[in-house]
């Protein structure tokens, strides 16, 4: 059928708009989402679980909350979706819900809906991702790669390995044995196999501590159930969409932890708007796909990082007892007192260090350190070539203040090996490590942007830095983030060096 027969059929015409992640995660996707939400009735999350952490302010900026599987939009009372692509964590959603509460959202519950068809996470999958994944790969541990691995395999001989939420419709009890069967089963496999660490193991399991785990699941599930919150209709978002319903879907992690990452540091869902679209959302109602970069990118874990400052050192400090030493305490005391120091300083640690502590580069659930770089417009503009955006949200510009003693702000646009330049985002391991960037420069400025209400208001030097970006990228810059609050937003308005 083609598009426009398509359109005959469709009843009433509602929308959708994607927001997806196009460097390695953290690009402040929460926040955009978030504002861009006041304009949908509902918010779907269709990849990843609560390994993604969006944190989001309120309006006076005074109390935060870390999201991790709830749909941004709960926070301003909009419906909210987890979709069929996702994996879900009963015990952690309700976690989280105490912390939505707390930020003054006592209904959230009642707002989101989970599909049939999304994956739970069980125990034994957490264990597997602590004991054979988290140290070597920098994961979260909370079982994702393995839920997502599951779900592949489906069985493993008569244990069933992956679960979805419609089987808690049918019978909670006979989910409760098999999720207890495959932790024990996988409890036995770790303890014979020669890759896992044993120590790690024992700690893991003592940590995990599966009877109390099992009742907490328990409950969030038999709460779910009795709420009626999971959704059988695998049809449910089109039909929104055909009430004439606006929707946003939030993609979480980004493409280049996806088909444009290096393996294995990659995450396993699908961010890409191809993700969503297999959920049952039609590209015929897309009408904006707004992918979200930040002005100083971060990397979490492990992983190449072309444009890192001060490269694999970075990483390997970053990584330190698994990311737990260099963490916001540690930084915030080494750097506080001597910020301007830091600041002007050669030592590339030295100077992350400085300006991570300043722009809260921590991670939101796990408080590990994220690694800093300067901004990669190349592996940008291949995104936005390969998946097509409509426009580019440019976050936290407000931060490159920071760069203030440097030089210039460079911003990489072009790749090179041994001084010869080359043309393809490298997604092999090797082949991006030993990749260097090529640089344009740009002035620094000097000027907090934060309670800048237009672009006129910006330094010139920013705004011809960003309208050089846009044509580079040859994509819109949509928007940019000034701060975190959700007012502290430019919106384009034109060419962003004529503004006036
Ligand atoms: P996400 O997972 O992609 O949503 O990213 P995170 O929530 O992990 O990290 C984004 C962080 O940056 C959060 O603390 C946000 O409040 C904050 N933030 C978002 N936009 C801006 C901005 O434009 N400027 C500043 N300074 N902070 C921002």
């Amino acid at each position: 059928m083609c598009p426009n027969s398509f359109l005959l059929f469709m009843k009433k015409l509602g929308s959708w708009k994607g927001v997806v992640g196009t460097q390695h995660g953290d690009e402040a996707k929460g926040k955009i989402v978030d504002v861009l939400a006041d304009e949908a009735d509902e918010v779907v999350r269709y990849n990843g679980a609560n390994n993604a952490g969006h944190k989001i302010y309120n309006t006076d900026g005074s109390r935060s909350v870390v999201l991790s599987q709830a749909p941004s939009g709960v926070l301003k009372g909009k419906r909210g979706f987890i979709a069929a692509n996702s994996l879900f964590s009963p015990s952690a959603y309700f976690e989280e819900l105490e912390r939505i509460k707390k930020f003054g959202v006592d209904n959230a519950i009642h707002l989101t809906r989970i599909a049939t068809q999304a994956s739970l996470i069980q125990p034994h999958q957490r264990l597997r991702d602590v004991a054979l994944a988290k140290e070597a790969i920098g994961t979260t541990g909370r079982g994702i790669g393995p839920g997502y691995g599951d779900r592949a395999m489906r069985t493993h001989g008569e244990r069933q390995l992956d679960l979805r939420m419609g089987v808690l419709l049918e019978d909670t009890q006979k989910a409760m044995r098999i999720m207890q069967n495959n932790y024990d089963a996988e409890v036995a496999l770790l303890e014979r196999d020669p890759e896992c660490d044993q120590k790690r193991l024992k700690a893991a399991i003592a940590k995990l501590n599966i009877k109390d785990l099992m009742a907490q699941e328990f409950d969030a599930i038999n709460t779910l159930v009795g709420l009626e919150l999971i959704e059988k209709d695998p049809a449910y978002i089109v039909r929104r969409l055909q009430q004439g319903m606006n929707i946003l879907a939030e993609g979480a992690q980004s493409l280049y932890l996806a088909n444009l990452g290096t393996t294995p540091y990659i995450t396993s869902s699908d961010p890409s708007v191809g993700g969503a679209i297999s959920c049952g959302m039609p590209w015929q109602y897309l009408k904006e796909l707004i992918f979200v970069a930040k002005s100083i990118p971060t990397r979490v874990g492990k992983g190449p990082f072309i444009t890192e400052y001060g490269g694999s050192a970075q990483e390997a400090y970053c990584m330190e007892d698994e990311g737990d030493k260099h963490n916001r305490a540690y930084e915030q005391a080494a750097y506080g007192h001597r910020l301007d120091a830091c600041l002007r300083s050669n030592n590339p640690l030295e100077f992350a260090g400085a300006v991570r502590s300043q722009t809260d580069e921590y991670g939101g659930v796990s408080g590990r350190p994220r690694r800093l770089g300067e901004f990669d417009a190349y592996m940008i503009r291949t995104a936005i070539e390969m998946y097509g955006a409509t426009g580019l949200h440019l976050s936290k510009v407000d931060c490159l203040q920071l760069l203030k003693h440097r030089e210039s702000i460079r911003i990489g646009v072009g790749y090179a090996q041994s001084g010869k330049n080359i043309d393809y985002v490298p997604t092999n391991e090797a082949d991006a490590r030993r990749t260097e960037a090529v640089y344009r420069e740009y002035g620094t400025f000097d000027a907090d942007i934060s309670n800048a209400k237009s672009a006129a208001e910006l330094p010139k030097e920013l705004r011809r830095m960003l309208q050089d970006l846009e044509d580079y990228l040859g994509c819109p810059i949509h928007s940019i983030g000034i701060g975190p609050r959700g007012d502290q937003v430019i919106f384009r308005q034109g060419n962003w060096a004529l503004a006036a």
